[in-house]
């Protein structure tokens, strides 16, 4: 460690969200460097140290790791779990989460059968490899079924709702590696975010509502009077301890319709769902999880406001102008964060979180600014 330096966390990407754990790295000295081929990348545009090799290669995994930093954690799913079990074995530094914690992130599968018979809810589901295998399911279940990929999905790209057994064929005929599970009558998303020691001390953020638009997180309402809160919360926990959790991770539950929680993805890193406690909460899940990948204290996460919420900035049809920008900065009691990332329409952007007194009016708010910048407005 470097004179005035606190500690030096590795991070696997360099991303948005590096570049918002180096952010929340810059109050408490402690120095970001990120895995990433790309001089531009979002984490190093913003000032992180970056180390120029890809998380594709698990020589240079193992290079990053013994390159000086105290400990190696992740910006996104996207390394192969068997390189990660190869970097583990292969330096002394500690990988946060371990490789088999991460691997439920990355792996719908392996995530399903570990929680399955544990008291945790879960949709039905089944690996399956061809058509046959999904109409028995469907049979017992009923259709329409979800098909899904186990590993590499994202942003609902790698879920599809299936009618019937031609349907199904269509999708299984495209790829492989595919789980089917029932389709769950959703009432509600939330998540819930919650951080963890390697020691074993933890603490979680009340619960988030999450929109979803065509699989992508839009949305985000912090809802700390849910009914929900504290079986969420307690079930995150509770998770968080039987997969050995080190670091933050996001457990994005279903509410079914008969009021049921079921908990339907884990991401075991900084989450979309968990930016609004940027704005909102006295320890964010950037300084949260930095604390926990370094085995320091973890920090309070009560809301220091009544209504919280939290809405993308999606890229419109062409880049925001200078008076778009100049009025979405004046908008009061809202943050921007941006990622400094090229325009694309539909790209994920940044994000706009704003506090208010209640969530209507707030909501409203939030929209108009992302609205603005993604040249809808
Ligand atoms: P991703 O990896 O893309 O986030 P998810 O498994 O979270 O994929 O699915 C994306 C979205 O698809 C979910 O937010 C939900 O709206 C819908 N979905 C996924 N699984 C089911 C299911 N079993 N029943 C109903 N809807 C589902």
């Amino acid at each position: 460690m470097s004179a005035g330096t606190t500690g030096v966390v590795g991070v696997v990407g360099g991303g948005q969200l590096a570049r918002m754990l180096h952010q929340a790295a810059i109050s408490l000295a402690i120095r970001v460097v990120v895995l990433d081929p790309d001089p531009g990348c979002a984490a190093a545009a913003a000032g992180a140290e970056r180390f120029d090799g890809t998380w594709t290669s698990a020589d240079d995994l193992v290079a990053f790791a013994n390159s000086g930093v105290d400990v190696v954690t992740f910006d996104h799913e996207l390394a192969d779990p068997d390189d990660l079990v190869r970097l583990e074995a292969a330096s002394p530094v500690p990988v946060r989460p371990a490789p088999a914690t991460k691997v439920l992130a990355q792996d719908k599968l392996v995530a399903r059968t570990a929680l399955e018979g544990r008291g945790f809810g879960i949709p039905a589901f089944a690996a399956v490899h061809d058509v046959a295998q999904v109409q028995a399911f469907a049979a017992e279940h009923g259709w329409p079924v979800v098909l899904k990929t186990s590993r590499g999905g994202y942003d609902g790209r790698g879920v599809w709702i299936v009618r019937d057994a031609r349907e199904a064929a269509e999708v299984l005929a495209a790829g492989d590696g595919f789980m089917v599970e029932e389709l769950v009558d959703i009432r509600e998303e939330l998540a819930v975010m919650v951080a963890r020691r390697p020691g074993g001390s933890l603490r979680s953020w009340p619960v988030f509502r999450t929109t979803q638009v065509e699989g992508i997180c839009t949305e985000v309402i912090l809802a700390a009077g849910s009914p929900l809160t504290d079986r969420a919360r307690a079930l995150a926990e509770r998770l968080a301890e039987h997969v050995e959790l080190t670091g933050v991770m996001a457990v994005e539950f279903f509410v079914d319709a008969g009021g049921e929680l079921l908990v339907n993805e884990l991401a075991c890193r900084p989450h979309n769902s968990g930016h609004v406690t940027m704005d909102s909460c006295i320890t964010d899940q950037f300084e949260q999880h930095l604390r926990a990948v370094l085995d320091l204290p973890l920090g309070a996460t009560e809301p220091t406001v009544d209504v919280a919420v939290m809405v993308n900035v999606l890229g419109g049809a062409a880049p925001w102008s200078a008076e778009d920008f100049a009025d979405a900065v004046a908008t009061d009691r809202t943050s921007l964060h941006l990622y400094g990332k090229g325009h694309r329409p539909g790209r994920k952007l940044g994000h706009v979180n704003a506090v208010g007194d209640s969530v209507e009016e707030t909501l409203g708010r939030a929209r108009k600014v992302a609205a603005v910048l993604g040249g809808s407005d």
